[in-house]
């Protein structure tokens, strides 16, 4: 390694979420310094990677003419530990990009959303993946010399930095292809210089690394002192953990497997590794997350698989191979059916990954399923993570659609929490003999769910409603329309109906109210005019004048608000004003004989219906005014 330092040298700044992301990772992570030495092996192993694959296209790059590997030296007198690869190297460009931005979409909000408590942030900052800047954590600067696979010796860069806001680079020559990056250990990194620690962490995290890393290892003499000469000593098994067999896996190694490929700094939730023959020749190795990273609702948020062809690393974000409602699967598939010069456009449109996607797919559901039945909990720490993402299933995924249904956790009246526990077989079991659809409430919120009085009746009768009442459920349901056999009523709806769950006795009797409530119904139309789609006597009410409720295949209230907060235009909906003849208000309302208080009275019930529905009124000033005229007839 003779590098010297040649020309043009420069300073420049750190893009401000570096600095911010240095700072947070130095006082975060201390308590887990070794990691760092995780990330670099794992940078190194990616390089080497990547240098593969590009000389798939320009066999000049590489021709197996030197091992690809990574190498660690130190040196305990000026504290410094240096790690070296021979992958891809990065040119002055990929420098400054890589090493003083953060490309990741969303970082400026990430970290707009950190709070002040910063060990809530270090658990954040762990799924963010910190990678390079990790060297930080036990450095108080960090040399960076580089050459890229096919430029010349004086092409190579150096980028130096103390972490604190600023870098420099300068062009320097370096004659070895690839990349070493030099640590100057402050006090807390000093114990890295060590053979014997060093050892361990390697062994620890790079057992599964597909290249070899080795330490310079000096030889001792009989009083155990080391003596001038060294050798290269491989510390790592170096053969890629899925290429394995599962047997003779450890879930150690698999979970530090894991966090090399997902940069996450926690274990994984669960995991799948397969080998198949036949049809079909590939590996998976699929993982789950035990937590979801800030950016999951962000349907832009990268896949998280890797894509290998005959061993060979071919792209990092393969989303190719997973539904993005199923976008939190980390992992790898590992091919050998593909063309080792497949690209992004190939894969578009190719038999062979729509086989591997449907696999995959059924693969996680089937995963998923399977922690369903075995650990409740484990199941319902996965839901409460990934359930937004899962319900954008059905919409997506028409062909695993009851399978996906079968996963999903909701609130119901059968339990008194706003906690999403409640499965769909669950319901079905404890559906009532002459029940044949599962009803459902959709709501603002748990409480103006669990207090609407659409569900006065069900209580009464003791029938079960799914209460939801996240954003996206009334879009959701859209598309869940049938579980096992049974479709989906909403008891918000118009096409609600309970007689079934009526003898004979109560249904005489509502049918002799309805008609003599015929001209209530007939004065309120007139008055409302246009105002509503129609008007009704209900049943369905106990302690509730009057409510209002959607045509089956209109839009429902939930989902013209989540289109208005998303700025669409949305027609107006037409609502069903629906009046419980057997409530005491509405009884006052019958025997108004002078046409101007009817009217009030029907301004007062129409204006509670919106309320409750909408949480809000159109004229809450005319509402007003009617209440205050008919208190003051009190
Ligand atoms: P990540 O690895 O998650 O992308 P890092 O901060 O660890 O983030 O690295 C940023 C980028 O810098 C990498 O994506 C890679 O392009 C480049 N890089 C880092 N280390 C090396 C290396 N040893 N050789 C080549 N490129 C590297």
């Amino acid at each position: 390694m003779s590098e010297t330092v040649t020309q043009d040298k420069e300073t420049r700044g750190f893009q401000s979420e570096v600095k911010q992301l240095l700072h947070l990772m130095i006082h975060s992570l201390y308590s887990n310094k070794e990691i760092f030495l995780r990330e670099l092996i794992s940078n190194a192993s990616d390089a080497s990677d990547k240098l593969r694959f590009q000389a798939l296209s320009n066999a000049d790059l590489y021709q197996g003419d030197a091992d690809l590997g990574v190498k660690l030296t130190f040196d305990a007198e000026a504290k410094t530990l240096t790690v070296s690869d021979n992958g891809i190297g990065m040119s002055r460009d990929d420098v400054i990009e890589h090493l003083g931005t953060i490309a990741k979409s969303g970082t400026a909000e990430f970290f707009s959303n950190l709070s002040d408590d910063q060990s809530k942030d270090s658990q954040l900052i762990g799924q963010f993946g910190v990678g390079f800047y990790s060297a930080f954590i036990v450095a108080d600067s960090v040399t960076v010399r580089t050459r890229a696979a096919g430029t010349n010796p004086e092409d190579a860069v150096q980028w130096h930095s103390s972490g604190e806001g600023e870098y420099t680079i300068e062009s320097i020559k370096k004659e070895s292809r690839g990349t070493d990056i030099v640590l100057h250990m402050r006090e807390e990194g000093e114990e890295f210089l060590s053979e014997w620690r060093l050892r361990d962490v390697i062994g620890k995290y790079s057992d599964h690394i597909g290249i070899p890393v080795s330490i310079w290892t000096k030889e001792k003499d009989e009083e155990g002192n080391e003596k001038e000469e060294g050798k290269w000593e491989q510390i790592n098994k170096a053969q890629a953990l899925w290429t394995r067999n599962k047997s003779d896996i450890g879930e150690e190694e698999y979970k530090e497997f894991y966090k090399h490929v997902s940069h996450d700094f926690a274990d994984p939730l669960v995991w799948s590794h397969n080998k198949v023959e036949g049809k079909n020749d590939y590996t998976s190795l699929l993982y789950i997350p035990a937590k979801a990273p800030w950016d999951m609702m962000n349907r832009d948020h990268k896949s998280g698989l890797k894509l290998y062809v005959q061993r060979v690393f071919i792209m990092d974000d393969a989303e190719q191979f997973m539904p993005t409602y199923l976008r939190f699967v980390r992992g790898l598939i590992d091919s050998n059916d593909l063309p080792l010069n497949v690209s992004r456009e190939i894969l578009q449109d190719n038999k062979v990954t729509q086989a591997l996607r449907n696999a995959c797919t059924k693969r996680v559901l089937t995963m998923l399923e399977r922690i369903a039945k075995n650990d409740e909990e484990k199941y319902l720490s996965f839901w409460k993570e990934f359930g937004q993402v899962l319900k954008e299933g059905p919409a997506e995924d028409f062909s695993n659609k009851e399978k996906i249904g079968g996963l999903m956790r909701f609130a119901s009246t059968e339990v008194d929490s706003s906690d999403q526990t409640v499965s769909l077989a669950s319901y079905v079991e404890r559906m009532k003999e002459e029940q044949d659809k599962i009803f459902y409430l959709t709501a603002d919120s748990y409480a103006a769910a669990k207090n609407s009085p659409h569900l006065e009746q069900f209580k009464a009768k003791g029938i079960e409603v799914i209460l939801m009442f996240d954003r996206m459920d009334e879009w959701l349901m859209n598309y869940l329309t049938e579980f096992d056999g049974k479709s989906f009523q909403s008891i918000t709806k118009a096409g609600l109906d309970l007689s079934k769950f009526e003898d004979e006795a109560e249904k005489e009797k509502h049918k002799e109210t309805e008609e003599e409530f015929k001209s209530v119904v007939e004065r309120t139309k007139t008055y409302l005019g246009d105002r509503v789609k129609e008007v009704r006597t209900t049943f369905k009410l106990a302690n509730t004048p009057a409510v209002v409720v959607t045509d089956d295949f209109e839009m429902g209230t939930q989902m013209a608000k989540l289109l208005e907060a998303a700025g669409q235009d949305v027609p107006e909906v037409k609502y069903i004003f629906e009046i419980n003849p057997e409530h005491e208000l509405v009884k006052r309302m019958a025997d108004e004989a002078d046409e101007e208080a009817f009217g009030r009275w029907v301004e007062v019930l129409l204006g509670q219906a919106m309320l409750s529905e909408r949480g809000a009124m159109e004229d809450p000033a005319q509402f007003l005014g009617a209440i205050n005229t008919l208190l003051t007839k009190v």
